[in-house]
């Protein structure tokens, strides 16, 4: 039997349940990855995006140690082409739990089909299967149900000699031919995120995982997202040792079992009494947030993070997302659609999730929760030191005066574009004026 296996989100060699199912099937294995843009969340391959790069970067690992193709063009057509050219009795992926693969992987399986194929989709880069989980409406039901699934059982690395080739070009030809520079992830490299993950200090987290300015959250969002790390691997070293970090990895599933639950939630809001409001979407705002001028240093500092590192503390990320929403008062699909062309992590339901966690549209039981801009400063970088590493023109300023510029004025930057208080009681009224 032949067959072909597709890489997606899923890359690595080793404790790979699709691959390791796809191998147990077949003496030799073919495997490609297929470069569409839409996979990665992007208008096309040209764009200087940090998930490009680090997808290259893990498509050059992995070829170091299986036989991996890369091609490059609308999956579909890719497909059509090679199951007409080869004689496959199969393909195997990874299930997709985002919705923009999911409607790539549905063309893919018409293809298969006319062409007399089987597409084999395998559960995998989840701790439990999210249709295994009886309906729930909170996370700590969620949680309750998710730690008694938990399937840690591990697979063996699928070794070279497994595969086998077909007549396409090498991950490093194809990547230096659309001149994809891995370079660029001079942050994120898949070979830091592999040491990372044994070197991390899972005991520190729950203390050290709320200040920006500190080392104390893993990084390691970049890799889980494009697979390259197992995420049983992950579980098993912070499992007794931190619950605090195997809860953010139930978050992570939360949203996926949400996505099950919920498809629309893509663009809708999950609480309906929060949709139709009025965004405001002030032009001159929405601007003023992306170009990290808004006068709230803690705010622009998170811009300045994002666009130089394509990451954000999680802190952070709250803070920015929230005042967009409460205190700008614009649509939180702005804000999302914003991450999506920077975030080194981007993954399409955990963003959507958040961002509608962040503008209380989503899960959060709480009505409006509010993140005052001032007070987290003063609770979570009580030196300034994460705003003066992103902001150092402000360093001559004290704390104090940083962390609140409606009392202290800041010269020589920027006046803050509103008035948090004022803006937030307003946001109620928007919300519930509907
Ligand atoms: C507005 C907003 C948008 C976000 N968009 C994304 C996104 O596109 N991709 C993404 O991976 N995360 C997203 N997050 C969640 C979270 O901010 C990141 O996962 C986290 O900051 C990554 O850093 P870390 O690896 O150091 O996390 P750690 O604190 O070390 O946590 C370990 C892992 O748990 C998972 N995790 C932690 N927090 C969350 C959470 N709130 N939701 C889901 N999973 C979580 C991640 O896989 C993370 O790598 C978003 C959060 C907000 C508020």
């Amino acid at each position: 039997m032949r067959v072909l296996y597709w890489f997606r989100r899923d890359l690595r060699a080793f404790d790979n349940r699709a691959l390791s199912e796809a191998s147990s099937t077949s003496d030799r294995v073919a495997a490609v990855y297929v470069l569409d843009p839409r996979l990665l969340g992007v208008p096309d391959l040209a764009v200087e995006n940090p998930r490009i790069s680090l997808v290259a970067d893990a498509l050059l690992k992995l070829s170091s140690e299986v036989e991996l193709h890369v091609l490059h063009g609308r999956a579909p057509e890719v497909f059509e082409e090679l199951l007409g050219r080869y004689r496959f009795n199969a393909v195997y992926t990874a299930k997709p739990i985002s919705w923009s693969e999911e409607e790539v992987v549905d063309e893919v399986r018409e293809v298969c089909s006319r062409n007399g194929v089987k597409l084999v989709e395998v559960v995998d880069n989840v701790l439990v299967d999210p249709s295994r989980i009886k309906p729930v409406g909170t996370f700590t039901a969620f949680y309750r149900q998710w730690r008694k699934l938990v399937d840690t059982e591990r697979v063996g690395r699928v070794r070279r000699d497994r595969f086998a080739g077909v007549d396409a070009p090498s991950a490093g030809e194809v990547l230096r031919k659309l001149g994809i520079d891995t370079r660029r992830v001079w942050l994120w490299s898949v070979d830091w995120g592999l040491r990372r993950v044994e070197l991390f200090d899972y005991s520190s987290y729950s203390r050290l995982r709320d200040y920006p300015h500190l080392d104390g959250s893993s990084k390691l969002s970049p890799y889980i997202s494009v697979g390259a790390i197992s995420i049983r691997e992950l579980y098993e070293r912070a499992s007794g040792v931190s619950e605090e970090f195997v809860r953010q990895l139930a978050w992570r599933e939360f949203y996926y079992y949400l996505k099950s639950r919920y498809p629309w939630m893509r663009r809708l809001e999950l609480k309906p009494r929060m949709r139709g409001i009025e965004w405001e979407n002030d032009e001159h705002l929405v601007e003023a947030f992306k170009e990290g001028r808004t006068g709230y240093p803690i705010v622009d500092a998170g811009i300045r993070q994002l666009k130089s590192e394509f990451w954000i503390h999680n802190r952070v990320r709250l803070v920015v997302a929230n005042f967009l929403v409460k205190d700008l008062h614009v649509d939180w699909r702005i804000g999302e659609d914003f991450f999506r062309e920077y975030l080194v992590d981007y993954d399409e339901v955990l963003n959507a999730g958040n961002w509608q966690w962040s503008a209380s549209v989503g899960v959060d039981p709480v009505p409006i929760r509010v993140f005052n801009p001032i007070k987290q400063v003063e609770k979570y970088d009580p030196d300034c030191a994460y705003v003066k590493k992103y902001i150092p023109e402000l360093e001559g300023y004290s704390c104090r005066e940083i962390a609140d510029p409606l009392t202290h004025k800041l010269r020589g930057y920027y006046e803050p574009v509103v008035d948090h208080y004022e803006r937030v009681r307003k946001f109620a009224s928007l919300a519930k004026m509907k």
